[in-house]
């Protein structure tokens, strides 16, 4: 291809809307252009691309037996009633209304669609298992979108769905995906991890998410070197109390007293009011778990984990309880909710970090009171000790006790075992080999195409612009004649490009009658892996310059070894 006749506009400057180092260099090096918001236009350079990658991600599900299916982009939303998830997705579903005056989803997920497809044509335990897989554009209209193709309202995503007659069978099918999924992200050259994560609503058992990880993640994950742990922040584990170091609180021997806090009512306020530190408080925060009130206390410095509260209720709807609730539940305003003396119809939830430690500061349920030398379990009714906070930095690895990392990451991929979920609500049910009928057991698998880009990119660029892995780039080789003028340089540079071409090798030729101060600035920004630079002095001792992007290095090659040498370069000799 000859940079002349081809369309990558480079931009010299950082556009405004900009601010993740992948956004800014999509936009820079004419990989993408914004329509509106979270909506984007691929450019050639930016489309080729994304064919890689979905090369790579096809033929990673093929090895593992994945067929290829196209599922349709419009769902009606009956469907969505039928499972249940409308309200659950919520918001970042896009719907519309027909001419015929029925109401459509633009498929943000496929799991009902496939649930259904497959209901009609799989009905024996002889069809199985079996895993289907599309690459797809999804649409979700996302709260907010952010840096570019990262989060976007428009993405391509392959979903790969698996149905299985055993939970055993289903292990197996999770295994083949969670290793193509290793092989996938390695292939596209980025370094991440495979983290335990929350179901959320997917719903379903197991789940592992592949996290990248960069200082622009969205998301938190959790990592222990020492023995390997590794969870997303919403799933990782705290230790449990039995574990806890010191797990047995001090005796404390002075009942607990009232102390006045006029307006005290934030962690810090009162911490700061009473000269004591945060981790010497007791927060407790009211919740609704299903239209009931419950009392959730932790430390003054640690965050509830709501997620792993709902479990422990049990409940399936979990919100911050209002005004009216605390009121009533506690007798105070809100910021003073206390455990002690709580009414009994409150069901009180102890984070297991409160069995070592206080005596402890509480809210006192009066308005401007805490108590202090509060004693747990002593003072107050618990009604279960669980694990129901975020892990910090300063807790240990709920595996084998040595210190964690918490670092952003951006989730590229996510597995899940969803088990009967759909099968069940959409009634998908198969003969086993009794003759008797249950429900499939399925797994559903999603990478995020375009995600993939970002995320490259955001670990793969430096202060010049990117730095392509060589299986992703948008071309393997740059050939620039620097004065495209000079006949010697231009008959070289065509020499070249053909001998490159015959080995295979894709080739971006930049021909373009620019400065050589432009090109080489320009061939830096794309991020294609080898550059040929052919400069009249060089070329009048008979060679041309080599240079790799990745280290930098730069050799002098004879004109005749030069296509030998960037094929050696690129390890394909
Ligand atoms: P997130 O938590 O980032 O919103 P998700 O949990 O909603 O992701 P899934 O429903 O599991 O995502 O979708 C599978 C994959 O699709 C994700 O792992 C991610 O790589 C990608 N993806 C999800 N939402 C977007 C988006 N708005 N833009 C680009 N890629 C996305
Ligand atoms: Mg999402």
């Amino acid at each position: 291809m000859k940079w002349s006749e081809f369309l990558l506009p480079t931009l010299k400057e950082v556009p405004a809307e900009a601010e993740a180092a992948s956004h800014i260099l999509m936009l820079r090096a004419g990989l993408i252009r914004k329509l509106t918001a979270g909506v984007y236009s691929y450019l050639p350079c930016g489309l080729r691309v994304l064919r890689k990658i979905e090369r790579i991600v096809r033929e990673e599900m093929d090895r593992q037996g994945a067929l290829e299916v196209l599922l349709p982009a419009i769902q009606p939303l009956d469907l969505w009633m039928k499972s249940g998830r409308f309200a659950a997705l919520g918001e970042d579903m896009i719907t519309f209304i027909d001419r015929h005056k029925k109401q459509n989803v633009l498929g943000p997920t496929h799991e009902e669609v496939i649930t259904a497809l497959v209901k009609q044509e799989i009905g024996s335990y002889r069809q199985m298992p079996v895993i289907l897989y599309q690459i797809q554009t999804k649409f979700r209209d996302e709260a907010r979108p952010r840096f570019g193709v990262m989060r976007s309202r428009e993405f391509i995503m392959k979903d790969a769905y698996s149905f299985d007659v055993s939970w055993e069978c289903l292990d197996r099918s999770y295994a083949k995906m969670y290793d193509a999924y290793c092989r996938i992200f390695q292939r596209c050259g980025l370094r991440f991890l495979a983290v335990e994560a929350d179901t959320g609503v997917m719903g379903g058992d197991a789940s592992h998410e592949f996290m990248v990880v960069a200082p622009n993640g969205e998301d938190r994950i959790v990592s222990c070197a020492a023995c390997g742990y590794a969870a997303s922040l919403e799933k990782a584990a705290c230790l449990r109390r039995e574990q806890a170091p010191a797990a047995q609180a001090a005796p404390v021997e002075r009942p607990w007293e009232i102390l006045p806090t006029p307006g005290k009512r934030a962690v810090e306020e009162v911490a700061a009011f009473l000269g004591i530190t945060a981790a010497d408080l007791i927060k407790t925060i009211m919740y609704s778990a299903d239209g009931k009130p419950a009392a959730v206390i932790v430390r003054g410095d640690h965050e509830v984990n709501e997620a792993k509260l709902r479990r422990c209720l049990g409940a399936r709807q979990l919100t911050l309880a209002d005004e009216k609730m605390i009121v009533q539940a506690t007798g105070a305003p809100v910021g003073f909710s206390g455990p002690v003396g709580l009414s009994a119809a409150v069901p009180i939830i102890a984070d297991y970090a409160l069995a070592a430690g206080g005596p402890w500061v509480t809210g006192a349920n009066q308005a401007d009171a805490h108590l202090r030398n509060v004693s747990l379990p002593r003072d107050v009714a618990i009604t279960q000790w669980a694990d129901v906070r975020y892990i910090t930095p300063a807790d240990c690895c709920p595996r084998c006790g040595k210190e964690i990392r918490l670092e952003q990451a951006i989730e590229v991929g996510h597995v899940f075992k969803l088990g009967t979920k759909y099968t069940e609500s959409l009634q998908a049910n198969f003969l086993d080999d009794a003759g008797r009928s249950a429900p499939m057991i399925m797994g559903c698998y999603g990478i995020g195409v375009t995600r993939i880009i970002a995320a490259c990119l955001e670990q793969n660029h430096d202060a010049q612009g990117i730095i392509w892995p060589a299986e992703i780039a948008p071309f393997q080789a740059l050939i620039m004649p620097l004065n495209p003028e000079d006949p010697a340089s231009r008959a070289t540079a065509d020499s070249c490009y053909r001998q490159l071409q015959r080995q295979g090798i894709e080739i971006l030729l930049d021909d373009r009658n620019v400065r050589a101060g432009v090109k080489f600035k320009d061939a830096d920004l794309s991020g294609i892996p080898v550059q040929v630079i052919i400069g009249e002095k060089n070329l009048a001792q008979g060679n041309v310059e080599i240079k790799t992007r990745c280290s930098g290095e730069r050799l002098l090659a004879p004109v005749s070894a030069a296509a030998a040498r960037v094929q050696e370069l690129l390890g394909m000799e």
